[in-house]
């Protein structure tokens, strides 16, 4: 795919869609926004979208669909049992990915708690490039543990290496002689490694685990969540894969691993989940278990409607127009925010950018979730809605102290064909003036506590009185603009 060049003045990335359904946004006072912050105990997820201007949560279940899944919707085969809608899903999960047996969930995490309950046991050790908050929470529920062995860069913000989601192979090796294959039932792959910015691996590297798992007879699992991107990434970082198509490129990404699952609410842009295979035998292991939570074996708790938006979209993954839109504008955002000195995450990865909390509110402490209260302090002074990804979003360890984060990152999510350039400047400008008043941001305090996945519902409230600081100097610069 060619990048188009514009004649005079900066390259910007181009839309390659058009605008056919709108929905109004709302841009409350800065008073409002206040408000609903300690309405929603400073925690952005407990924010209401009639308070938020630009939605940068999460990508998952807000990408845009197309005319073509909106259509496809419309012709639903709505049965309880061997419903055409599940048959074109299967078709497509194996024209995509390759994969002939197809259990369908109703989000990633329901994928994971099907493979949890069929593989994890006490003593168990689960391998992964990193982890995601939903894949940890269901393997330490199941009495398991993970080992994350990320290479070294990925830890590494401000970087140039083009795969920081790679797995370090020696520390893979090292980790299974000592821990045991037979305590080892899964190595898992995460594609665009989600919480350390949307860092994708490479093929190679991806091989190399391939060759490990074999020589030990581990199975591969592959979190397919956001590959698509991983692909797009591949194809223009990885020499051999220069001239592949999206397609062949998953293709060989999917051939590498033993089972593939993923949340539709990222892949296919749009709502439920699946696993698939190609061994029969693990096929059945898990298929007695998709009644028992999820539903019957042709729905899997998805509507129908879902079932056939998300055939069409597991088609359009292979569409580059389509894939290169978020990362491209992603790759604007990072580059604007990294010409202001504002660090974030690099290289431009997927999903989001990824601003460094622990760099720009280097006087908060950890314990006072530094990327917390700069996402509460963004949302106060733009109406943009970022989330967490940091300290706040670790559970305590088993004794209840908490678990200091590697990172303390603020995501900006940007969903696939959701926002105009425009949109994506004043979150530009917007960080840049929170940039130029950071010392002003405070830290937060926890009032309510949920002891599983405490970010979700988690009740916070500032240690001082720093939103109120924050808004007397925002009035002083923009007058009674919102
Ligand atoms: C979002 C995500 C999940 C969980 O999917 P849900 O549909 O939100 O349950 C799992 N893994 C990765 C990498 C994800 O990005």
């Amino acid at each position: 795919m060619e990048e188009i060049k514009f004649y005079k003045g900066e390259n910007i990335p181009l839309e390659l869609h058009k605008v056919r359904v709108v929905q109004k946004l709302n841009l409350v006072p800065i008073e409002r926004r206040l408000k609903a912050l300690e309405e929603g105990g400073y925690n952005t997820f407990r924010l209401t979208t009639n308070d938020v201007f630009l939605d940068m949560l999460t990508d998952s279940g807000t990408n845009a669909m197309s005319d073509n899944q909106l259509a496809a919707m419309m012709q639903a085969d709505d049965a309880y049992a061997g419903s055409q809608s599940f048959i074109r899903l299967q078709k497509a999960v194996e024209d995509v990915l390759g994969k002939k047996y197809f259990l369908p969930v109703h989000q990633g995490r329901a994928a994971e708690n099907i493979l949890s309950n069929a593989y994890i046991r006490k003593g168990s050790l689960i391998p992964m490039n990193y982890h995601f908050t939903t894949t940890m929470a269901h393997i330490t529920q199941y009495g398991g543990k993970i080992a994350e062995l990320l290479y070294d860069e990925g830890y590494v913000i401000d970087s140039d290496h083009p795969f920081k989601g790679n797995m370090n192979i020696e520390k893979l090796e090292d980790t299974i002689k000592t821990h045991g294959a037979k305590n080892i039932p899964f190595i898992r792959m995460e594609a665009s490694t989600n919480l350390i910015g949307g860092q994708p691996f490479s093929i190679k590297n991806l091989r190399d685990v391939r060759a490990i798992a074999d020589k030990y007879n581990i199975r591969v699992v592959l979190d397919a969540s956001l590959l698509g991107e991983n692909a797009y990434l591949v194809h223009l970082r990885e020499d051999e894969f220069k001239e592949s198509s999206l397609g062949d490129i998953i293709k060989t990404m999917t051939d590498l691993a033993d089972i593939v699952y993923f949340s539709a609410r990222k892949l296919s842009s749009s709502r439920g989940g699946g696993i698939c295979t190609n061994d029969r035998d693990i096929y059945q292991e898990l298929e007695a278990l998709i009644p028992l939570f999820e539903g019957f074996l042709t729905y899997g708790g998805i509507s129908v409607r879902e079932i056939e938006s998300m055939a069409v979209g597991l088609y359009e993954t292979l569409d580059e127009t389509m894939i290169r839109q978020s990362p491209d504008f992603i790759a604007y955002l990072v580059n604007s925010l990294d010409a202001y000195g504002i660090s974030t995450v690099k290289p431009a990865g997927v999903l989001g950018a990824h601003v460094n909390a622990m760099e720009i509110c280097d006087h908060i402490p950890q314990k006072e979730y530094p990327a917390g209260a700069l996402a509460a302090a963004l949302y106060l002074i733009s109406g943009v809605r970022g989330m967490e990804r940091g300290t706040l979003s670790n559970q305590r360890d088993e004794y209840g102290n908490e678990t200091l984060a590697d990172m303390e990152l603020v995501r900006l999510a940007v969903p696939r064909r959701v926002f105009t350039l425009s949109q994506i400047k004043y979150v530009a400008d917007r960080m840049a003036w929170l940039y130029d008043n950071r010392k002003l941001i405070g830290g937060l305090r926890f009032v309510y506590e949920p002891p599983v996945l405490r970010f979700f519902m988690g009740g916070l409230e500032p240690v001082s009185d720093w939103p109120q600081k924050l808004i007397a100097k925002f009035k002083e610069d923009f007058g009674e603009s919102l």
